[in-house]
C-alpha cells in the first residue's frame, strides 16, 4: 500500500477489529454467540461435545472420506460411472477427492494464521515508529527538582548535586534555586518559589514559609 489511507477508512478498519468483542452482525450468529470472536472460536475450534471446524478435520484423520454429506465429496464434473478403470485411475490422480469441509478449514485456519501476523506486523511498525520518535526527541530534558511544580515556564537545570553539601542528596536545581540553597542551606518550598516568581527574588527566612 503506498498510499495513505484517510483518517475516517483508518478508524472503520480500527472499528472493524474492535467489533471482534461486539455481538456479530448477522442476525443468526447474534442469537447464539455472545460476541463475534466468541462465534470464531465455536465454530472453528468448539469443544469435545461440541465440536469446531478443525476439530472435527482433526477427528476424522487426513485422505479418508471424513463423513460429511456426499454433496460436499466430488471426483469431478462427471463422475467416474462412464470411465474405463484406466481413465478413472488416471481421474483419480489427477483429481483427487475433493473435500470442501476440509477446504473450508484450511481457508479458515490460513485466515486466521495471516490475522495474528498482521496484528504482530502492525504493533512492530507502531513499536518501530515509537523508538524512531524517540529518539528524534532524545532524552526528556531535566527540569529543575526544587521549582518544577510551581513555575509557569520550566527553568532549565544549572547544576545537579548536594550545593557543597547543603542537600541530602544530589538534586537539579535551576540557576535561582541553587541560589537559594547555597543561601538557605535546604530547598525552597513551593510557598517560596511561588514567591519568588511574583517578586524576582527570594525571602529567605530562617524557617522555611509552607
Ligand atoms: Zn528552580
Amino acid at each position: 500500500m503506498n498510499r495513505l489511507p484517510t483518517i475516517t477508512s483508518a478508524q472503520h478498519l480500527i472499528d472493524a477489529v474492535d467489533a471482534l468483542h461486539g455481538k456479530p452482525r448477522d442476525r443468526k450468529l447474534a442469537e447464539r454467540y455472545g460476541s463475534t470472536i466468541d462465534a470464531i472460536r465455536q465454530r472453528l475450534i468448539g469443544t469435545p461435545d461440541n465440536p469446531g471446524a478443525l476439530r472435527r478435520e482433526l477427528a476424522h484423520g487426513t485422505n479418508t472420506p471424513d463423513g460429511y454429506p456426499r454433496s460436499t465429496m466430488s471426483n469431478g464434473p462427471h463422475g467416474t460411472a462412464e470411465l474405463t478403470p484406466a481413465e478413472a485411475a488416471a481421474h483419480a490422480r489427477h483429481r483427487p477427492p475433493h473435500d470442501q469441509h476440509r477446504q473450508l478449514t484450511l481457508r479458515a485456519t490460513h485466515a486466521l494464521d495471516q490475522m495474528v501476523a498482521s496484528l504482530n506486523t502492525l504493533m512492530s511498525a507502531l513499536a518501530s515508529i515509537d523508538d524512531l520518535r524517540n529518539d528524534n526527541l532524545g532524552p526528556a530534558p531535566k527540569v529543575c527538582a526544587a521549582c518544577r511544580p510551581v513555575r509557569d515556564i520550566i527553568a532549565t537545570v544549572y547544576a545537579t548535586g548536594t550545593v557543597g553539601g547543603r542537600l541530602d542528596k544530589p538534586a537539579d536545581l535551576c540557576k535561582d534555586c541553587y541560589e537559594f540553597v547555597r543561601r538557605a542551606g535546604r530547598m525552597p518550598t513551593h510557598t517560596e518559589v511561588a514567591d519568588h516568581e511574583r517578586r524576582g527574588r527570594w525571602r529567605i527566612r530562617s524557617t522555611p514559609a509552607q
